[in-house]
């Protein structure tokens, strides 16, 4: 009997004993195509040999060494580089050991970056219905996905939740795409007359929405109407990149292709590419100058911030992503997964949508293609649907509709960049297999 405290209690998985590019390979020996890159993670496969040396390179140097005394060369590269290709006036890293944790510091600096300047009556976050943080309590109270709150509620400081921009199910039919995104950025303009604008700290939202609505990027105009409002009241605008950040959409930075800029931008999976848990959270000249010139100490930290082994991780999939241009080649792999996408399923009456940008797309199911309508949660189509495609060797991230009903059971795929074509389409008939067998 296993003494892991297992994700879900009555199922033992399979024991992982090798990467293989893209592929895991099990302890019978069975291989699995990783479509999803775990959970968008895995963005250079499994077995990338400039990574593990820079990481054995690291243990050999200095393993720990607490930035509460030192720094270390990795992490002073990193942030270089980091900062180098960082969109606006992103100006400082700070680094911990995942998504949640990196949300966790961009909420804390939120804050504390009014109170320096003299405004500590700023303290409300708003953030969107259907979106994922993290797991951390701060983290968990962002997110919109009342599913994941629901038992923890009591335990959630109160943050207000707009609209997501959601094309596919919210547009209505008389209105252009363009005016849809006006209409819901100008949500969070209500929001904050709302609750009064001299107490908002930030506005924090996923360019692309990955874990909650499976690869939904906004429509066109969305985020520079968002930022014209944030500036307008002085709210800060916190993008959360964790999941599609890091190359994965074809930018490096997923927000580049919506033209905008944050005051503080969060990102992980994609940085450590899984060699390493690490993550981090870039602040703008203008917030970490306030806390230099003001305190000089950022009221927050852990003791892995900044672990030299796992900045090596980061520096070296950072120069794996820069040195073969991987963003470009994202795009390019993702411009042949979305033509497949449409060609096996565009057709399909119970595949709703097909959406995403780069190596980062999503299907939406629904029980009925004219009106929308998705399948009743309780028949758990995407749960199915997962295992399903795992016996056939495909691994891919499923996501349950929403139980009022707005949201339809969809899976993600996140593949690595360094896939071929050809693993993609073997990968993508095993996706078709896995629907035929549960729709
Ligand atoms: N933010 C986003 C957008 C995420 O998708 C995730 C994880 O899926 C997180 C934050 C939390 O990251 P982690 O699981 O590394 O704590």
């Amino acid at each position: 009997m296993s003494h892991v405290f297992p994700r879900h209690c009555h199922t033992q998985p399979p024991v992982a004993v090798a990467g293989d590019g893209c592929f895991l390979i099990d302890a019978s020996g069975k291989r699995y195509f990783d479509g999803s890159g775990g959970a968008a993670v895995s963005c250079l496969g499994h077995s990338n040999d400039r990574v593990t040396q820079a990481i054995k390179d690291q243990l050999d140097a200095v393993a720990f060494a607490h930035t509460g005394f030192f720094t270390s060369e990795p992490a002073e590269q990193l942030a270089d580089l980091l900062i180098k290709h960082a969109p606006g006036d992103l100006d400082r890293v700070y680094f911990v050991s995942g998504g949640s944790e990196a949300v966790e510091a961009a909420i804390k600096l939120a804050r504390q970056f009014h109170i320096e300047n003299g405004q500590p009556e700023r303290r409300h976050l708003i953030a969107r219905r259907q979106s994922y943080h993290g797991n951390t309590l701060g983290a968990l109270a962002a997110g919109g996905n009342a599913w994941r709150r629901q038992q923890f509620a009591p335990l959630l400081v109160d943050v207000s939740h707009i609209a997501p921009c959601y094309e596919y199910a919210e547009r209505r039919a008389d209105e252009s795409q363009f005016d849809y995104g006006q209409r819901v950025a100008q949500e969070l303009e209500e929001e904050i007359l709302r609750l009064g604008p001299e107490t908002v700290m930030a506005f924090m939202a996923e360019p692309v929405v990955g874990a909650t609505l499976g690869a939904v990027p906004a429509v066109e105009g969305y985020f520079k109407r968002i930022r014209e409002i944030c500036d307008t009241y002085g709210v800060l605008l916190i993008l959360d990149e964790v999941m599609c950040g890091m190359g994965r959409t074809g930018h490096l930075f997923a927000c580049d292709a919506d033209g905008v800029a944050p005051d503080i931008l969060c990102i992980a999976k994609g940085l450590g590419a899984g060699y390493q848990p690490i993550g981090a959270m870039l602040c703008s000249d203008h917030i970490y100058g306030a806390v230099e010139r003001g305190s000089g100490f950022f009221q927050h930290g852990h003791t892995y911030v900044g672990h030299p082994v796992a900045a090596a991780a980061g520096l070296a999939v950072m120069q794996e992503l820069l040195d073969r241009d991987l963003p470009s080649r994202a795009h390019q792999l993702g411009q042949h997964l979305e033509s497949r996408l449409h060609a096996m399923f565009g057709q399909n009456p119970h595949v709703g949508d097909i959406r995403g940008r780069g190596m980062f797309r999503g299907i939406e199911f629904v029980q009925d293609r004219d009106s929308k309508t998705p399948f009743d949660p309780k028949l758990g189509i995407a749960a199915k649907l997962k295992k399903a495609a795992f016996a056939e060797g495909l691994i891919c991230y499923p996501m349950p509709g929403t139980r009022d009903g707005r949201v339809g059971d969809h899976v993600m795929l996140a593949p690595p960049f360094v896939a071929t074509e050809d693993e993609l389409d073997a990968a993508l008939d095993s996706l078709q297999r896995a629907i035929n067998q549960v729709l």
